[in-house]
């Protein structure tokens, strides 16, 4: 008898193994189907690891910026276009990780979880990914960086529609050059600097200073702090570019006096300094669609004078990647909400299904509406007091910050400029870093205001 119930119970053992392994089965058909259904080493879908019968990728106007033909996979017709766009659309080798053509392989090649690979076998195309990029305006950016290692970003602070996302060095997917492995100027390549590259915001970091001052100190706009060329410590000095003598907030930021700064840092404390930061996007996953963004990071809640110091002047252990330095900006101009920034707007079957769009998201709030009203004034005025509206088209209405990132003692510091437009019709945020560029006014803000420029006229 005990045999007899020891065998039922194997029994049992056995059918409840293998209605487990059925049900992990249909959960990774479910899960994991698009990945093998799309695996590189499928070699229905893939000749030479070409994504063949994959649908087109356009850009915001329908210019194709990938698509197959003959069973290759293209890319757009100018090479300039198709430099600038390497790190949003990808090549054919999946060297950018980070791409549409690699992010959303499974959805170019038509699969989906019901259907399987149905789609492609009937149409003989997948579906169609839609982008928000500007290709032309990604070729001026491209253009303007002028071979300089780097990276340039612009949304529509409304939308959250991604314009221009270029990040440089860069190659052309069609002709990969021999040397890119060996050569320094191709250092970093593979990298989306916009998503991925994490640089100290030096002086743009003021911005994020000045509204930890507004919301948690009183009087502080209307305090008077005295530059003689440095802040003082009993652990150190923090240098200043100038002599600036007696300064308040507004004409600190403008003149980006790092001996004022210094001093607000410590006015405003490292616990309140560091939540601003988070209240903006620091610490924290902004999101991109599928594509991955790095999480940009803040640590000054230690209450060390001179440390601190270097944090409110963005040259501490701070780190940020363009695309928050666009969001933070895209946040003041948009009263103190950010809208989440996305590159695929549309994601169409080869049948003419809809089966995916992008809808505006707004993020949590960064600063009340007054405090964003008040930023968005400094940073208009510090183009009318100090970097001039002349870099940009008539009635645009720049407001922004620029900032010059030391990194290493003998290397020239990083050129940031981050800032939007104050304007209905053209509400854009953009931020511009040149890596080793010098003066963020003098290299990153051109850069900045002829991409701009560009996009409003082509509007
Ligand atoms: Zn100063």
């Amino acid at each position: 008898m005990k045999s007899a119930s020891n065998r039922i119970k194997i029994t049992w053992v056995f059918i409840a193994l293998s209605l487990a392994g059925a049900i992990f089965l249909m959960v990774s058909m479910m899960t994991q189907g698009g990945k093998w259904a799309t695996s590189s080493r499928n070699a229905h879908l893939y000749v030479n690891g070409t994504l063949i019968g994959a649908g087109n990728i356009t850009d915001a106007d329908g210019t194709i910026l990938c698509s197959t033909s003959d069973g290759k996979r293209t890319f757009a017709e100018d090479s300039e276009v198709r430099s600038s766009l390497l790190h949003v659309v990808g090549d054919n080798y999946g060297f950018i990780s980070s791409s549409v053509q690699n992010q959303y392989r499974t959805n170019l090649s038509g699969y989906n979880r019901i259907m399987g690979v149905w789609e492609l076998c009937n149409y003989e195309q997948g579906s169609e990914v839609n982008l928000t990029v500007k290709s032309q305006a990604c070729k001026t950016a491209y253009e303007a960086l002028g071979g300089r290692k780097g990276a340039v970003c612009v949304y529509n602070y409304k939308t959250g529609a991604v314009l221009v996302s270029v990040s440089t060095p860069a190659y052309d997917p069609e002709n990969i050059p021999d040397d890119i492995n060996d050569n320094d100027a191709y250092e970093g390549v593979y990298i989306n600097r916009v998503t991925m590259g994490l640089y100290p915001p030096g002086s743009t970091f003021k911005v994020i200073t000045t509204a930890a001052a507004i919301d948690n100190v009183s009087g502080e706009m209307s305090k008077t702090f005295y530059c003689d060329g440095a802040y003082h410590t009993s652990y150190g000095d923090i240098k200043c570019m100038s002599e600036h003598g007696n300064v308040q907030l507004k004409e600190a930021l403008a003149k980006s006096c790092n001996s004022a700064f210094a001093e607000i840092a410590n006015d405003v404390g490292g616990k309140a300094l560091q939540k601003t930061a988070e209240d903006f996007g620091y610490n924290q996953n902004i999101s991109l669609g599928k594509l991955g963004v790095y999480k940009s990071v803040i640590k000054t809640a230690k209450d060390d004078q001179l440390e601190l110091g270097w944090a409110g002047i963005g040259q501490s252990t701070t780190l940020v990647t363009p695309l928050l330095q666009t969001r933070i900006m895209g946040a003041i101009a948009n009263g103190g909400e950010p809208v989440e920034p996305y590159l695929v707007q549309k994601v169409t079957s080869a049948s003419g299904f809809t089966k995916e769009v992008a809808l505006t998201k707004t993020g949590s709030r960064a600063v009340s509406e007054e405090t964003a009203a008040e930023l968005k004034s400094l940073l208009r005025n510090n183009f009318e007091a100090q970097y001039g509206d002349w870099h940009f088209s008539e009635g645009l209405n720049p407001c922004g910050k620029s900032g010059t990132a030391e990194t290493e003692p003998d290397k020239t510091p990083h050129a940031w400029f981050a800032g939007f437009l104050d304007n209905e019709e053209y509400p854009y945020a953009f931020a511009v870093i040149v890596e080793e560029g010098g003066s963020g006014s003098e290299v990153a803000l051109p850069v900045a205001a002829e991409v701009v420029n560009a996009l409003a006229q082509a509007e």
